[in-house]
């Protein structure tokens, strides 16, 4: 078996022309060499592409790399990483079921299963991570699927996926897990029994903020149930988002190295900073789940948050006086961002939901990018001083 590096540059999906980096295959549709060929290719009993809501090469490229550094057997891109969230939900589960899910998750995902499947009577249950017996209780005759976000976003929970992966086995549940902050290279849930892994692409697999994605990856009957719902809903990804996508994933394993050391060194340094209440990263000794993270990621990842003393106003003023990291919501950039869960985000949430959570009004979303990491800490430092007075 290749390693993860160079199964994410050599995968790869060629044309007869002799191109060395794989063309990009801008057609809606594919010509069959008979109408025997069509039939047999929409009857499922010779592969190849037909239509590119269903598959292309870019797409399927994309789908194989993924596929190899997630230890999976299939998988399926979608157009954003919302779209792969609700297609593994939507494909699966059907009115009267129930979902339980980790509290801690990304806005849009909480939004989704509070505000959107309840009005087609897929109701969920939130579990707190402190408390991992009460879990037993949490399980209903109607509990069909376990949702998991690890580390979660931006209250960098760690869930233990041992444990989840056998009680999703106990208790006979879909085991779905978003690894989005983790990437492949740094997490793979499948290995601890997760039977879908989701993605939003458009973070650290492009990282370098040029385009939405997502992806759903998992067994292959699984996987088929789900293709079956994607394939006649149209959430597919482009052809060109793919492309892009796929050239990202050969660099991956490096810029994941940079982005985790970077983002080591910073919250190490900022810990203890007499203006910061609290510095959370998943490698620091002080994370409740050090040692969780130490077991099931291979390094930290890129995401740090910081509480500033001072509640919002504070939060306010030092992103205002950042110079160099930007102000915008996406993350797993090159470039360092900062993000204000509270008024952003997650401000969908009630006040009492983000307190659950550990989003407090002074809290800051760091993703630490790929500039010199002297440069992101120095930003971060003249800031903080600067913000200290109204
Ligand atoms: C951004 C994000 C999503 C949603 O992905 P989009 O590509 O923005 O639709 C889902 N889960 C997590 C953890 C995310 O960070």
């Amino acid at each position: 078996m290749p390693h993860f590096e160079t199964d994410a540059i050599r995968i790869q999906q060629r044309s007869n022309q002799r191109e060395h980096a794989t063309a990009l295959y801008l057609s809606s549709s594919f010509t069959f060499e008979s109408a025997e060929e069509a039939r047999a290719m929409f009857a499922d009993e010779i592969p190849g592409n037909i239509y590119s809501r269903y598959s292309n090469p870019n797409t399927a490229e994309l789908i194989e790399k993924v596929c190899a550094a997630e230890g999976t057997e299939g998988g399926i891109a979608t157009a954003s990483g919302m779209a792969a969230m609700f297609g593994s939900i939507a494909s699966l589960l059907q009115q009267g079921d129930h979902i339980l899910a980790s509290r801690s998750l990304f806005g849009s995902t909480h939004q989704l299963l509070t505000r959107v499947f309840p009005k087609w009577g897929i109701s969920s249950t939130y579990g707190d991570i402190s408390d991992y017996k009460n879990w037993e209780k949490l399980v209903q005759p109607n509990t069909k699927m376990l949702f998991l976000e690890t580390p979660s976003n931006p209250g960098l929970e760690i869930i233990d996926l041992e444990w989840a992966g056998e009680f999703a086995k106990a208790h006979g549940l879909i085991l779905v897990v978003d690894n989005c902050f983790a990437t492949p290279y740094l997490q793979q849930p499948a290995k601890w029994g997760a039977h879908l892994v989701t993605h939003s692409a458009t973070k650290y697999m492009d990282g370098q903020g040029r385009v939405l994605g997502g992806l759903i990856l998992g067994k292959k009957e699984l996987i088929q149930e789900v293709q079956f719902f994607t394939r006649h809903t149209g959430p597919s990804l482009s052809p060109f988002n793919a492309w892009i996508l796929s050239k990202s994933l050969e660099t991956l394993a490096i810029r994941m190295d940079r982005h985790c050391e970077s983002a080591l060194t910073l919250a190490q340094t900022l810990e203890g900073h007499p203006e910061i209440e609290r510095v959370k990263y998943p490698f620091l000794k002080s994370h409740p789940q050090h040692e969780l993270a130490l077991k099931q990621m291979k390094a930290g990842g890129g995401i740090l948050t910081l509480s500033l003393k001072g509640g919002l106003a504070r939060a306010q003023r030092f992103i205002d006086q950042l110079q160099m990291i930007s102000v915008t919501p996406n993350l797993g950039d090159s470039r360092s961002i900062v993000t204000h869960p509270a008024s952003t985000t997650h401000s969908k949430l009630t006040q009492e939901e983000r307190q659950r959570v550990g989003i407090s009004d002074g809290l800051v979303r760091i993703s630490v990018g790929l500039e010199h990491p002297e440069d992101i800490l120095q930003d971060i430092l003249l800031a903080i001083e600067s913000s200290t007075k109204a």
